[in-house]
């Protein structure tokens, strides 16, 4: 495929390091919050891209960190431990939010389709590993302790900023704003491998290390849960855009420094989910969530369709009528492909292998998703039996998990129940989903048609021993239970 990367501002053909295998790393959700469906679009269009290169024939190494620890308020090296927020909001303890933090958002990327990784590793489960590669890089020299912490130098590198075309001091001061210096750092853009020293004495995860009780810095857990899992040679990092500076930036620096050769050859940035106000995060305290989306009615994969229906490097401004034409248009498309029964013939090889062809060409072009559902609606009229239509859809379906054919069937299932319902004069039964009590009441409206009043009362008294309630309304009977 082609895909771009961030790392060299350019598209390339995609390669691994080891022919057929790729090693693939995602920063993972900080667990002091549900995840908002901001985070969530980087998850779903990260879940494509992996899906895809396994259709592609790859075997695929997806490693996952969790971040329970060392992600502080600012994304550099101030302000409060995120997770220490979120449990004095909570009145829990720091591993109680984790842990139930990091339940919801595997729920949520169920509802989402969304496949768990290979490996997940929460931060908190692989200090020693970290204290490792510190005490690695100190010792390469590529780290200096001060003022009880533990800094990155990065005066020692050739090359520092490799995301960005903006010149290295508009970057330090954006990222400085209303921050304020540590004096320990021997450079501007140094940062923090090792906490032991901060302002917050009530820090609640704590180490021991060879320089004091303490805690790691954010961006050293990626690094050293990648090499761990992924090996020396990092094929594809992905992460939303807000993670390439100064996270992914110092998260090369420091896996460079400890290997002594490059480490990641792709970078892979999903753009921003934005509402009319700006970015949708977590810490501005209003956000919305899966399960906000179905209280309101919507289905999860209606919102997995709005994400993939537009591009991952473009900016996604989410509204409710935006989100309302993405779930009337998967509705629509899961109608038409409820309305595929026929099964004369077989699966046309010919067919199918040419549609494949096309949409391998369209979403190897950098992860084109939305042309992936344009090739949905090219299957709906192709010249094809049902069969292969149906075939061909599963199949693409392995990439964009909307789950088709299942929705599918739902659907005809439930249009087939309504019929049961309903009686030949066109007589409703409304109840509470249960088909054999909608039986029931519809034979007690034919008993009372045809006069047998007697049958309808034992009915009627049958379904009250039950514990259920019929009500006659106009054109049929409504029923629920007591
Ligand atoms: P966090 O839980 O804050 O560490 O973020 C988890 C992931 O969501 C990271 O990859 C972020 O870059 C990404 N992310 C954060 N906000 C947004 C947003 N509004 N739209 C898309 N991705 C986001
Ligand atoms: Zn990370």
């Amino acid at each position: 495929m082609y895909l771009y990367n961030s790392a060299t501002h350019k598209k390339e053909e995609f390669k691994t390091h080891t022919p057929g295998r790729v090693e693939m790393y995602t920063c993972g959700p900080t667990v002091y919050h549900f995840a908002h469906i901001g985070n969530l679009r980087s998850y779903i269009m990260e879940d494509a891209l992996e899906k895809f290169l396994r259709y592609e024939g790859y075997d695929v190494n997806r490693v996952m960190n969790i971040t329970d620890v060392g992600h502080l308020a600012s994304d550099a090296d101030t302000g409060e431990d995120k997770m220490l927020k979120g449990a004095r909001r909570e009145n829990k303890s720091v591993m109680d939010i984790a842990r139930f933090y990091t339940g919801a958002f595997f729920d949520d990327c169920a509802k989402l389709n969304i496949k768990t990784p290979d490996v997940v590793q929460p931060a908190t489960g692989l200090i020693d590993e970290f204290i490792k590669v510190v005490s690695g890089l100190i010792e390469k020299g590529y780290a200096y302790a001060a003022g009880g912490n533990v800094y990155f130098d990065t005066s020692r590198l050739d090359r520092y900023y490799v995301f960005n075309d903006h010149d290295e001091e508009d970057l330090a001061v954006g990222v400085r704003e209303g921050v304020e210096e540590d004096a320990n750092k021997r450079n501007k853009n140094d940062f923090v491998l090792w906490f032991t020293k901060c302002k917050f004495e009530d820090q609640a995860l704590k180490w021991d290390s060879p320089w004091g009780v303490g805690y790691p810095g954010w961006h050293i857990e990626c690094s050293c849960i990648s090499m761990k899992y992924n090996g020396e040679y990092l094929d594809l990092h992905c992460g939303g855009v807000d993670n390439a500076f100064p996270h992914h930036t110092n998260e090369i620096a420091q896996s460079e420094a400890y290997l002594g050769h490059p480490w990641c050859a792709q970078w892979f940035h999903v753009h921003h989910l934005n509402t009319n106000s700006g970015k949708m995060s977590k810490s501005k305290g209003e956000f919305l969530t899966v399960s906000l989306l179905e209280e309101k009615g919507y289905d999860p994969l209606a919102y997995r369709f709005f994400c993939l229906q537009s591009h991952y490097r473009k900016g996604l401004v989410f509204s409710w009528e935006n989100l309302d034409n993405a779930a009337g248009a998967y509705h629509k498309l899961i109608k038409r492909i409820a309305a595929l029964t026929g099964t004369d013939g077989g699966v046309d090889e010919e067919a199918a292998a040419q549609m494949k062809e096309k949409f391998l060409a369209q979403v190897g072009n950098d992860l084109n998703t939305s042309m992936g559902i344009t090739c949905l609606y090219d299957v709906l009229k192709a010249p094809v039996n049902d069969v292969t239509k149906r075939a061909v859809l599963a199949d693409f379906d392995r990439v964009l998990s909307l789950s088709l054919l299942e929705k599918a069937a739902a659907l005809r299932e439930k249009e087939a129940a309504q019929a049961r319902t309903a009686g030949a004069d066109g007589f409703t039964v409304q109840g509470e989903g249960d088909p054999a009590i909608d039986a029931l009441v519809l034979q007690r409206a034919e008993a009372k048609k045809a006069k047998n009043f007697a049958e309808a009362d034992r009915i009627r008294d049958e379904l009250k021993a039950r514990g259920i309630e019929i009500t006659d309304v106009p054109g049929g009977a409504v029923w629920k239970r007591l």
